[in-house]
């Protein structure tokens, strides 16, 4: 896809979860801008899939990130193709499921925490020093409106999304001085497959939350974060963006 913009001539992007929803789209938005992607992510179908779609400027890495070992691996196979990493978008999160504190699984709280924590964390710890070495990078990781304000019957979720504003802002901190912005977003209820890991009457729920009365379109989610992650975003890091419809004032 050609685009008058061109913000991402000569840049790499690794991408979690960028096979499907909000990192897909982006990946397709940096693509579109000139740059080149990696998407890592666990499902090998929707990789293909996202490759067809994006062409030769995309390169598929099968991968879990809750595994420390595959992220760095990956991070290794990334930088020996491309020579670098500009910017890591970390999209890849699952929802848990719809239950109260009392009753959570405590295997599927670990989970959801391996996931959309821990494997963030390895992502960031992984493909930090190589941002490093080149004195410029750009971070984004993806939370949650849910961390901020908690959801009901999504304590997983929830919990985990607030520990990944913690670290983006502690992270972003670390960096000033290095050429590297982390910055976090937190969307309420987007239109992706995610919503099929969800009891209808919690996404129900969600919708009721949003002053616009409607979902967010995958679209408006990838122009926030190709903002964040080109050279043109330079004056902010550890900071959180909204994108709610309004649901968040604050
Ligand atoms: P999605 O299900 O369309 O995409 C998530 C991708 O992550 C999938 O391709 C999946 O295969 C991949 N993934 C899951 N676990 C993985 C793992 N262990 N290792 C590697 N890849 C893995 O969902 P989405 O809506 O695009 O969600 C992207 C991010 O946005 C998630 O972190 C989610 O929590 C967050 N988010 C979504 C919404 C929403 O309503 N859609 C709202 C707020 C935040």
């Amino acid at each position: 896809m050609a685009n008058s913009i061109r913000r991402y001539e000569g840049r790499h992007a690794v991408i979690t979860g960028g096979a499907s929803g909000i990192g897909f789209r982006t990946a397709e938005r940096i693509v579109s801008e000139g740059g080149t992607v990696s998407l890592w992510d666990m499902d090998a179908t929707k990789i293909d899939e996202a490759k067809a779609a994006l062409g030769a400027s995309s390169h598929g890495v099968r991968l879990d990130v809750s595994d420390p070992d595959q992220v760095d691996k990956a991070t290794q196979e990334t930088v020996s193709t491309f020579g670098k990493i500009d910017v890591l978008i970390c999209s890849a999160g699952i929802t848990g499921p719809n239950a109260k504190v009392a009753d959570y699984p405590i295997d599927q709280w670990k989970r959801v925490f391996d996931i959309n924590l821990h494997g963030l964390f390895y992502c960031n710890r992984f493909v930090v020093p190589v941002m490093q070495k080149n004195g410029y990078g750009r971070i984004v990781n993806v939370a949650s409106i849910a961390g901020k304000e908690g959801n009901p019957n999504a304590s997983a979720y929830s919990a985990s999304k607030a520990a990944v504003i913690g670290l983006t802002k502690s992270l972003g901190k670390e960096l000033v001085g290095d050429g590297i912005t982390v910055n976090a977003i937190t969307p309420a209820t987007v239109d992706t497959p995610i919503l099929q890991q969800l009891k209808p009457e919690f996404i129900d729920y969600m919708l009721s939350k949003i002053p616009m009365q409607r979902f967010g379109k995958v679209e408006e989610l990838a122009s926030l974060i190709t903002w964040i992650a080109s050279e043109e975003c330079s004056f902010t890091t550890g900071a959180v963006f909204d994108i709610s419809g309004g649901r968040a004032t604050y």
